[in-house]
């Protein structure tokens, strides 16, 4: 994959450029193709800014698509590898003494920066704002002292 950074010699305008494990041009350009045959739109240029402006014009719709999960899936593929390369993975903390209200496991972290407070390393549906994540803890704590003074 190459990188699109200040180190860049050139911009990348095609998907024949592309190096690595990821063909992320190679990516975007199938998603655009689909896009762009079921909605029968014209098709775009297969350059960065293009595709990415018509997946993000389109995401409502792509969101109804049966074939949605490969797509997340895809660009969160995307997504880890670029943050691998360009050293900006999120940081994660394990949250200690906390379980998750579903697996009941110790695995609840938090990854900084996140949209989420805390998530599960388990479940992946379990996903807490700040809001739900204190309750978590309020509740648990409660639960502790009542176990210890019943
Ligand atoms: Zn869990």
């Amino acid at each position: 994959m190459s990188l699109l950074g200040p180190a860049s010699r050139q911009s990348v305008t095609d998907a024949r450029d592309q190096v690595g494990s990821v063909p992320f041009l190679a990516v975007l350009e199938g998603w655009c193709e689909a896009v762009v045959y079921e909605r029968g739109l014209t098709p775009i240029r297969r350059e960065l800014t293009a595709m990415i402006r018509l997946l993000t014009a389109h995401l409502p719709w792509i969101c109804e698509q049966p074939w949605v999960a490969d797509f997340a899936e895809e660009i969160r593929d995307l997504v880890r590898t670029s943050q691998r390369i360009t050293m900006t993975e999120p940081r994660r903390e394990l949250l200690k003494g906390v379980m998750c209200p579903s697996c009941s496991m110790a695995s609840m972290v938090r990854y900084l920066p996140d949209d989420y407070a805390a998530r599960c390393m388990n479940c992946d549906s379990i996903r807490l704002d700040e809001h739900d994540y204190r309750l978590l803890v309020e509740s648990q704590a409660r639960d502790a002292q009542h176990a210890v003074n019943p």
